[in-house]
């Protein structure tokens, strides 16, 4: 778009340009007369933008990249950049892990268990690991641990009913207007809090050509279906012949309107963002692609590069977390996370709570958690920036946001949620949570100051105890300024606590003068569950229409 064929401009340019380059209304790089001077400094010196992290350069001045564990050093590039290289070359055996991490005994445990969900790791991936850190984020969230196989209170196995749902194999009807398509039960690498896990990850369990065209033929039939969520599995996972016969079907049934897709490869294999699949899916628009990354470690200049090669192929991004304990549990984590996302352009879109599956119980955490920290985005940062915030609903009522009109009830151990029907559910709090440690936590310990402007989320996290409100000392009401009754308490009268000091009190029952003291007021005596009232004409709590 500058025009010049620098060496510094083409290689920034490489990764992302790509055949698309000319496909955009060509940008005029000239300035509108007038500014003259400025355009001509404009074309001698090309402007390579840093700041966009699909273009960032690393020391070398080529494209930046991230951290490669030293086990794969040797690989060439051209192998490594490709995504078949990349999934024949997935890791998950014992042994083959303990070359890259340094493991412990707790994911020996869980490495060794005979019947657990499916391991599998990209070597892109698996180099984001911190080999000597047992929580690192991104290890938490791919490789398992002996707790993975305890059970919990709630534990169900299609916790959201899907199979219920399902009027074809691999088909969730469940809302009204848009259907669930399971295209593959084959993922890029494994997350060991799937939702899915009772389906995903088992090669002889997969869909094929004959369950895709009953999908279809189910969507053909039923022209209430407006929007078509291609899922799985991970969808971008599909031979991409197949992926396109899928998405080819869905555009010729006229009733279809959008397309959408999740998936968490560009996460999990950024590479696979081609421009063969970003030429492909241009082709069927309106698709929009909802990715998924639960911690700021998964935001690399690879992620960067294939979110912009996406959206410059008119794909518009979403993010999808889940709040897992241990690994994002923490509003500046939070933070910082939504924020980088939307920096290569990815609105956040939903944060779901850990659904009830089996496997994850230790990666649960209370509601309360989610709503601290969505009390730490809202305000904080871009509104951009923010979520909705959603449980699933256990049972299979669909996705609800947790806030009022569908928050119903809460107790120390059950939240009652209803759904957009009127269906009425709950969702069984976790019983063992460890709190997010926030001496431990980089993100807590270098955040944003926001001085005098914390708010509630300063009550939440502990640093304060209360915030009077502004009208709280003063009450500016139109044409008038009252003193808040807490200023004067001359002209507050707390209830059933005895008369005002220094003023008569009314008689006694019976007629007699109550007697005063000389070190107090006057003491009246009352009759059994009378109390003493100022008598009409005092001062009450209502003198200043305080309580009203
Ligand atoms: C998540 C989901 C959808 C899409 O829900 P949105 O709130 O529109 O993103 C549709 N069908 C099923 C079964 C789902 O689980
Ligand atoms: S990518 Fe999605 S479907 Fe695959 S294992 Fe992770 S959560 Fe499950």
């Amino acid at each position: 778009m500058d025009g010049t064929g620098s060496k510094v401009a083409a290689d920034v340019r490489a990764p992302a340009d790509g055949a698309r380059a000319g496909d955009a209304p060509a940008a005029s790089p000239q300035p509108s007369t007038g500014h003259g001077t400025h355009g001509g400094a404009l074309q001698e010196r090309p402007f390579v933008n840093q700041r966009d992290p699909a273009r960032r350069l690393g020391p070398d001045g080529r494209p930046a990249v991230s951290r490669r564990a030293p086990l794969w050093a040797d690989v060439p590039d051209e192998q490594w950049d490709d995504w078949r290289w990349q999934l024949s070359h997935r890791i998950n055996a014992l042994e083959e892990l303990e070359q890259v991490l340094n493991l412990t005994e707790d994911e020996r445990e869980g490495l060794s268990a005979p019947d657990k969900f499916r391991v599998d790791i990209t070597p892109y991936f698996a180099s984001l690991i911190d080999p000597d850190d047992p929580n690192d984020p991104i290890r938490r969230q791919v490789i398992p641990t002996g707790r993975e196989l305890r059970a919990f209170t709630g534990m169900m196995e299609d916790s959201l009913a899907e199979d219920r749902h399902s009027p074809v194999p691999g088909l969730v009807h469940r809302y009204p207007d848009r259907v669930l398509m399971l295209v593959t039960t084959q993922c890029a690498s494994y997350c060991r809090y799937c939702t899915r896990a009772r389906i995903v990850g088992d090669p002889s369990q997969n869909f094929n050509r004959r369950e895709h065209e009953a999908q279809l033929d189910y969507i053909r039939r039923t022209p209430q279906i407006r929007d078509v969520l291609i899922s799985g599995g991970d969808a971008l996972t599909l031979a991409p012949k197949l992926l396109e016969q899928v998405i080819r079907g869905l555009r010729e049934i006229p009733h279809v309107e959008i397309i959408r897709i999740g998936s968490r490869v560009p996460v999990f294999l950024p590479q696979r963002v081609d421009d063969e699949l970003c030429d492909m899916l241009a082709k069927y628009h309106p698709i929009w692609l909802n990715i998924h990354v639960n911690h700021p470690n998964e935001i690399t200049p690879e992620l960067a590069r294939a979110c912009d090669r996406l959206t410059r192929a008119g794909v518009p991004l979403g993010n999808q977390s889940v709040l897992l304990a241990g690994v994002n549990d923490c509003v500046h984590v939070q933070r910082d996370l939504v924020q980088k996302l939307v920096e290569i352009r990815v609105r956040p879109y939903y944060l779901y709570q850990c659904d009830l599956v089996e496997g994850a119980g230790h990666f649960r955490t209370p509601v309360g958690k989610g709503l601290e920290i969505m009390e730490g985005l809202r305000g904080h940062t871009s509104g951009y920036a923010v979520p909705t915030y959603m449980i699933d609903a256990p049972g299979g009522g669909g996705k609800i946001p947790v806030m009022p009109n569908y928050l119903i009830s809460y107790s120390d151990h059950k939240v009652v949620l209803r759904n957009y029907e009127g269906y009425i559910t709950t969702y069984e709090e976790p019983t063992e949570y460890t709190p997010h440690d926030k001496s431990k936590c980089w993100y807590c310990q270098h955040q944003r100051p926001e001085p005098g402007q914390k708010g509630v989320s300063a009550l939440l996290d502990g640093d304060a105890m209360w915030i009077e409100p502004a009208g709280f000392v003063e009450i500016h009401t139109r044409g008038a300024t009252e003193d808040h009754r807490l200023k004067d308490p001359s002209k507050w009268v707390p209830l059933g606590v005895g008369p005002i000091e220094g003023r008569p009190v009314r008689p006694a029952l019976g007629g007699g003068e109550p007697e005063a003291t000389q070190d107090g007021p006057a003491r009246g005596s009352y009759g059994p569950g009378e109390e003493p009232r100022p008598a009409p004409g005092e001062p009450n709590g209502t003198a200043n229409h305080e309580l009203l």
